[in-house]
């Protein structure tokens, strides 16, 4: 059984809990507000410094994926600084069976 921890939603601030997958790179969050997603942590790191508006954007395409379905929030390489941290970061819903689990 995978260890949940309590913490602050990096997309809505409320009272979130998440359990750790893909050996500890990423954070599987169960919000009450956004639902599930999964983040990695340099993505996780962005968020924090990115605009409210974005963090606004991001929660709710989480709420509106669907039961079967989980927003991963990733930050990928080679990433053009022009564009701006929000490009950076892309989010995707992603099969909830084939997302790693948390162990
Ligand atoms: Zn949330």
């Amino acid at each position: 059984m995978a260890e949940h921890y309590k913490k602050a939603c990096p997309l809505c601030g409320s009272d979130a809990q998440y359990c750790l997958a893909d050996y500890k790179k990423r954070k599987q969050f169960n919000c009450p507000e956004c639902s599930d997603f999964q983040i990695t942590d340099t993505a996780e790191k962005k968020l924090e410094s990115a605009p409210a508006a974005w963090r606004q954007a991001i929660a709710e395409k989480a709420k509106t994926t669907g039961a079967d379905w989980v927003l991963d929030i990733s930050a990928p390489s080679g990433q053009n600084k022009e564009a701006g941290g929000y490009q950076a970061l892309s989010c995707e819903p992603v099969l909830r069976v084939s997302l790693p689990p948390c162990r």
